[in-house]
């Protein structure tokens, strides 16, 4: 079998152009959608995740605030910051960068942040209001699987989804997403005791697990499609996803890339939050004076 790849890179590109445009619409109408990307510490990958999305930032439109705070940063400090950045109104959207360091309650911090500006979704709010299948902020690494199993036309409907991690950031969204989608779906954790019995049922695979190349070919059902959530660097220097890329190719139907495939597209959906939340606000604003979590 042949297998196709999905190339998030070119669907994050198409994506864009209409982001663009709302971003357009947005200052037409005198307002420009503001993101802040707030970092504690110093971690390396986290700096150049945190770089791609203010260089995403720029080149949609959105304006964007880099508050880069010291690692020995107080837990009561950050949420200080935190709480002007609800109060400021140039901000549309607030994203914490994780990992936080380890004095730091992840939890606190991200319930600290206003439902209506939560562009990660991490908020409680919107976790309960996409657990009960109601309009929310969506994490933007499920929204992006999603987004790529659209593009291809694939339709969860009555397939079997195996989601490898339960996250609550990449893992437990991707499942309620694919059971709103009619899909049956089963998770996996660090627990399971054999993973290939679960994986090779898959129709749709979601490696979500941190580990570099856990799932190979022998573990996938021939003709599933396989999206790989996992960015992994190898000591050699090389990123590799949770799939065993080579392995499973000629087995799969179809396969995101590492990099290449989940990455671009979640800072495209993280793009879409903060153009949705300035939406939102800015439509608010101009009309009543109620305050709105979903307009
Ligand atoms: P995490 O460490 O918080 O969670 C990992 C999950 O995988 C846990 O639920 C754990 O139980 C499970 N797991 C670990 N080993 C397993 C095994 N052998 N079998 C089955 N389950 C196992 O990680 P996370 O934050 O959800 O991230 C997962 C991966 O996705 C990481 O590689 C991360 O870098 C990557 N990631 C990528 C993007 C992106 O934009 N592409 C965004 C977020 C995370």
């Amino acid at each position: 079998m042949e297998t196709r790849l999905i190339d998030g890179l070119a669907l994050s590109n198409r994506l864009r152009g209409a982001l663009r445009e709302r971003a357009d619409a947005l200052h037409a109408r005198g307002v420009r959608p503001g993101l802040a990307l707030v970092i504690v510490g110093d971690d390396a990958a986290s700096r150049v995740y945190v770089r791609n999305k203010v260089k995403a930032c720029a080149d949609t439109g959105i304006y964007s605030e880099h508050v880069e705070l010291p690692g020995d940063t107080s837990e009561p400090a950050l949420l200080e910051r935190i709480g002007a950045l609800n109060r400021d109104p140039r901000i549309h959207g607030i994203l914490v960068q994780l990992p936080l360091p380890g004095h730091i309650a992840r939890e606190r911090v991200l319930q600290a942040i206003a439902p209506d500006k939560d562009a990660d979704g991490f908020h409680p709010l919107n976790v309960g209001l996409l657990a009960t299948g109601q309009p929310a902020t969506v994490p933007c690494t499920p929204a992006a699987v999603m987004a790529l199993l659209e593009s291809e036309g694939i339709d969860p409907r009555g397939q079997h989804a195996v989601v490898v991690g339960q996250s609550n950031i990449v893992g437990k969204p991707v499942a309620h997403l694919l059971l709103q989608k009619g899909a049956t779906v089963t998770i996996c954790n660090s627990k399971t005791r054999v993973l290939a019995d679960h994986t090779r049922r898959a129709d749709i695979l979601v490696a979500a697990a941190g580990r570099p190349q856990l799932v190979t070919g022998e573990m996938v059902k021939p003709g599933a499609v396989v999206i790989d959530v996992g960015i992994n660097r190898l000591p050699n220097g090389k990123l590799v996803g949770d799939v065993e890329f080579q392995s499973v190719l000629g087995v799969a139907a179809r396969i995101t890339p590492v990099p290449g495939g989940v990455g671009p597209m979640t800072v495209t959906m993280l793009l879409a939050n903060t153009l949705a939340a300035a939406e939102r606000q800015a439509t608010a604003g101009a009309g009543s004076a109620s305050s709105t979590v979903r307009a």
